[in-house]
């Protein structure tokens, strides 16, 4: 058995684990919690049609908070209890901004919406039924989508863990009168040796608080008297797999919490910090002008943040490169050490860690339990739907009634919309005008492209929009802005200029927790 196929057992068996170690959810409490719940929602409903909506991202929390809900029942569930506002992430990393301010919760004093914390695992079209497994005390909480948790499951045995947790109440049943499919996609690892046991990753809030807490160990672990320089130059380089705007990013944001912060704190060390970005593409940041990414090439030059394209990665593992364990420098723990990444160019390197952007895996709820009852993209694996965004039927282009597929779980046939959070909110704040007026038959959606920016470090950007290119210092304003007003609450749109002045005047918070 390989080690990808453990974690998924493990993690699932620590799911079951975890929830029935939780006081009280014995079988009767937890039929009775699920009878209660499922009573209270429809007691709630009021007359009210219900909408369903699977995921809370950018595309299932928008169009649960533009839905009227004199209107409709609105019900989410999502394993993640909160939305994530996906461009702050990388700040949020690296301390220049807090955990919070990348966040909403989406049960607040002001949304009136119903939600069950828990996966869609399987539907029912001709019923309207959706099958839901609770995971409230999920440990992967918080972290990125990497692993099917079923993937090695038979049938049979799916099968029987399935009427396991129907008994135990971990499983039920809730029933719509519209579908919304918001699942999102997984983190590709293109199953690459180790990766997603080694890798960090970008897309939820604990994997920035893991990056966080990694970034700060390595230079913690580099200033012990016991560590060698040889160790230390290995636990301060930082490899970046990935060269779309997520990794390159990530990379400038890194670089400046070095250059700003770490340089004052680790005068020593800084001689050792060094940031790579590898992509198997000969560019990197391919959607933008070729002017556009070229300034950025030349802003990371000049910032000493390589970029190795044209570069593949065959395996990422825990400890030392063997050159360096067989000259026996230093004996050292497991967590005094470091990573080896391996590329087919250049061979094994030893990094401090490795953070992994790579693109998108299509979502295993969409892969196996809608499966072939819907059309689906043979280039993505993507759900694809109609130009109202309807989910088609398998192998036709018939829709299935009152079932639709928005954000990056999604693709309109015969477009090519990015899958990126501007697709995903416009798709849902579209979607939620039509069903609130009821006039979806009278209209078509269409995406409107409005620009695309990246951050490259320094208080240095890019942006691009309709045709115009803007680099440097302007752009940054641009890009600090839009997201500013961008971000939902007004509690984060207060807490985020505040956090940007104090870690300005003050330096980032490196604290490690
Ligand atoms: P997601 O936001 O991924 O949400 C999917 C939701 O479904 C999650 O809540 C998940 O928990 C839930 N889910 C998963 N499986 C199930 C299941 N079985 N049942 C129920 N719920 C489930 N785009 C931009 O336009 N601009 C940017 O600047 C930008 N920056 C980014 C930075 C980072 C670091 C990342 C990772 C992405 C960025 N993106 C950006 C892309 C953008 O975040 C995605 O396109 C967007 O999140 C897609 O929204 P979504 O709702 O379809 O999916
Ligand atoms: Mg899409």
């Amino acid at each position: 058995m390989s080690s990808i196929t453990t974690t998924g057992l493990v993690s699932r068996a620590a799911r079951n684990c975890l929830s029935r170690g939780r006081p009280g959810n014995g079988t009767f409490t937890g039929l009775q919690k699920r009878f209660v719940s499922l009573q209270t929602l429809d007691a709630n409903q009021k007359g009210r049609e219900r909408i369903v909506v699977l995921g809370s991202g950018w595309a299932g929390y928008s169009i649960a908070r533009d839905l009227d809900q004199k209107k409709y029942q609105v019900v989410v569930v999502s394993p993640r209890s909160y939305f994530v506002f996906t461009p702050l992430l990388a700040s949020t990393a690296v301390g220049t901004l807090e955990f919070r301010t990348a966040l909403e919760p989406i049960r607040s004093r002001r949304s009136k919406v119903e939600f069950f914390q828990a996966w869609a695992d399987d539907v029912d079209f001709g019923k309207k039924t959706l099958t839901i497994e609770e995971s409230v005390a999920d440990p992967w909480q918080g972290r990125s989508l990497v692993n099917d948790q079923q993937a090695d499951d038979q049938n049979d045995q799916r099968t029987k863990e399935r009427k396991v947790e129907v008994k135990k109440g971990e499983l039920f049943d809730v029933k719509w009168d519209k579908l919304v499919i918001a699942v999102g996609c997984y983190n590709q690892t293109f199953n690459t040796k180790g990766v997603k046991e080694n890798a960090l990753f970008l897309k939820d809030v604990g994997d920035a608080r893991k990056i966080r807490n990694r970034l700060l160990s390595c230079f913690e672990t580099a200033a012990l008297p016991t560590t060698s320089d040889e160790m230390r130059k290995m636990l301060l380089n930082f490899a970046i797999v990935g060269g779309g705007p997520t990794g390159i990013e990530f990379s400038a944001e890194m670089h400046d919490l070095i250059t700003e912060d770490m340089k004052r704190i680790y005068p020593d060390l800084i001689k050792y910090a060094k940031i790579t970005v590898y992509d198997v593409a000969p560019t990197v940041l391919s959607m933008f002008d070729e002017k556009l990414s070229k300034y950025a090439m030349n802003h990371f030059k000049r910032s000493g943040i390589d970029i190795k394209t044209s570069h593949h990665v065959e395996e990422l593992r825990l400890g030392a490169p063997a050159a360096f364990q067989q000259q026996g420098s230093g004996a050292i723990g497991a967590d005094h050490t470091c990573y080896t990444i391996k590329l087919k160019e250049e061979g094994e390197i030893g990094v401090g860690m490795c953070v992994w952007s790579t693109g998108l895996m299509t979502n295993p709820f969409v892969q196996k339990a809608l499966g072939d009852k819907v059309k689906r993209d043979p280039k993505t694996g993507g759900i694809f739907t109609s130009e109202r965004l309807q989910v088609k039927k398998g192998e036709s282009d018939e829709v299935v009634p009152d079932v639709y597929g928005i954000g990056d779980c999604a693709v309109m046939e015969g477009t090519a919309y990015p899958a990126t959070a501007q697709v995903a909110s416009q798709e849902a704040n579209w979607l939620a005008k039509r069903f609130n007026k009821g006039d979806i038959e009278q209209t078509k959606f269409t995406y409107k492209d409005l620009g695309i920016m990246a951050y490259v470090g320094d208080w240095n950007a890019i942006v691009q929009s309709s045709g115009t290119g803007v680099s440097g210092r302007v752009a940054w304003f641009i890009w600090r802005g839009a997201y500013l007003a961008k971000s939902v609450s007004w509690r984060n749109r207060i807490l985020i200029p505040i956090y940007w002045l104090l870690n300005w005047l003050f330096g980032r918070d490196v604290s490690r927790f």
